[in-house]
Formats: C-alpha cells, sequence, structure tokens
C-alpha cells in the first residue's frame, strides 16, 4: 500500500509562515509516491486549501466536532471542514484527550462523524510513560481502538490509525522502530479480528519522527506512513520524510 506522511502542525503558523512553508514543500515535492497530507489549524485551512489546490498535498484538520450542527460554541463541523477541501480529520489526538478530555466514546463519536461525512479520520491512540513502565501499552491501545471498531463496525476499513506514544511526543525520544512495530502489529491483529480488509488500514507512527529517523521506523512491516509535529514545520525535514517514505 502506498504510505502517508501527514504533518500536525498543530497550534504553529501564520498567514506569511504557511504561505512559505506550503510553497516551499510543494517545490521540493517532485514525483514523491507516498500519499501527504498537512494538518493546519482551523483558522488556516481557507488560507491552505488555495494554496494545494491541485496538488498532491491534501489537506487534513486537527479535529472536528462530535455533533453535526448548533449550539457548539468554538467547534467545527464535518460540513465545514468539507466545503474547505478536507481529506482527513486527526481524532483523538493526546493533546485533545489530555487538555480537553476526549474520552474514547467521544473519539469514537467523532470518528463516526468524520466517516459519514465523507472525511478519513486519523485517529490516534498511545500511552503515557506511567502507562508503558506499568506494563499497560497493550491494553491501553487496544482499548482506545476498540472504542472506535465498536462504534464505527464494518466502516472501520476506511479509518486511519496512528499510534503515537505520549512519552515520544514533542520530547525528541522516538520509540525505536522494534517498539513501534510491536504496537503496530497488535494493533494490525486487532483490526484484522474486525475486518477482513485489515491489511489495507495505514497504520501510522508519530512521536519525534524526523529526517533522521524516519527510514528505520518506515521500514517496519506494520509502519505505513507517520504523523509528524515538529519535523513537519521545516521543509527541509518534512521532505526528507516523505522521501523516505516513497
Ligand atoms: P512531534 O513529531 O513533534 O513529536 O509530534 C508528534 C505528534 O504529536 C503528531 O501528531
Amino acid at each position: 500500500m502506498k504510505k502517508l506522511i501527514a504533518g500536525n502542525w498543530k497550534m504553529n503558523g501564520s498567514l506569511a509562515a504557511n504561505d512559505k512553508l506550503l510553497k516551499d514543500i510543494l517545490a521540493g515535492l517532485g514525483q514523491a509516491s507516498c500519499e501527504v497530507a498537512v494538518g493546519v489549524p482551523a483558522v488556516y485551512l481557507g488560507q491552505c486549501q488555495a494554496l494545494l489546490a491541485g496538488t498532491k498535498i491534501d489537506l487534513a484538520s486537527q479535529d472536528i466536532s462530535a455533533h453535526e450542527a448548533g449550539a457548539y460554541t468554538g467547534e467545527t463541523s464535518a460540513a465545514m471542514l468539507k466545503e474547505f477541501g478536507v481529506r482527513y480529520a486527526i481524532v483523538g489526538h493526546s493533546e485533545r484527550r489530555q487538555y480537553h478530555g476526549e474520552t474514547d466514546a467521544v473519539v469514537a463519536t467523532k470518528a463516526q462523524r468524520a466517516l459519514s461525512s465523507g472525511i478519513t479520520p486519523i485517529v490516534c491512540v498511545g500511552e503515557t510513560l506511567a502507562e508503558r513502565e506499568a506494563g499497560l501499552t497493550d491494553e491501553v491501545v487496544k482499548r482506545q481502538l476498540a472504542a472506535v471498531i465498536q462504534t464505527n463496525g464494518h466502516c472501520i476499513s476506511e479509518v486511519v490509525v496512528a499510534y503515537e506514544p505520549v512519552w515520544a511526543i514533542g520530547t525528541g525520544k522516538t520509540a525505536t522502530p522494534e517498539q513501534a512495530q510491536q504496537v503496530h502489529a497488535v494493533l494490525r491483529a486487532q483490526l484484522k479480528a474486525a475486518s477482513e480488509h485489515a491489511d489495507r488500514i495505514k497504520l501510522l507512527y508519530g512521536g519525534s519522527m524526523n529526517a533522521a529517523n524516519a527510514a528505520s521506523l518506515l521500514a517496519q512491516p506494520d509502519i505505513d506512513g507517520g504523523l509528524i509535529g515538529g519535523a513537519a514545520l521545516k521543509a527541509p525535514d518534512f521532505l526528507t520524510i516523505i522521501a523516505a517514505a516513497a
């Protein structure tokens, strides 16, 4: 399957910085044979949609409302995201779970909302350092994914899953390729038990993935791409990761 390299800009950027970053990435992209997406802050979706029109880079949102429409101040609906050409929605990122209290059930509903609007959810799962040290990694990621499987039934084959160990995010501490592969294999097995099409579900790794370590992570059999934070904000680094996935 084609790999997917998705940037998650988080709360970074400006009109000027986004313009330069996307133009620099597009200039260096060439004939990249993997899929590429950028997850931009909601206020910049319009700007980035215009910059990316007709290019090989898809647009992602960093979140999506669990609700269809109505009195939900500050939220952005799936229909609104569709209007701006959004192809993917990051769902259940650990920063959303941690700082905004998103539960497994909310994350599962957000994935469902995305799917029913034709947006591919990138569902994030991952354990904290305390959970890893307590030997709970498999249990935690399986619980997080189980909620999404249960709510979405056979549509589960349409999602992308990102394994992002919380202790590796923004810390410079990457999971080793073996550590990441081990968890990806657990997730793949769980998806296989739920869907006959599990082999085509992309499993991304995220957490301090960078230009230096991308190739070894992406060489693992169950790592089908990356969800990139800090390194997605630097065009040369992002392009190196894309090249490693090609
Ligand atoms: P970093 O690549 O900055 O560690 O962030 C990873 C991440 O959270 C992507 O969603």
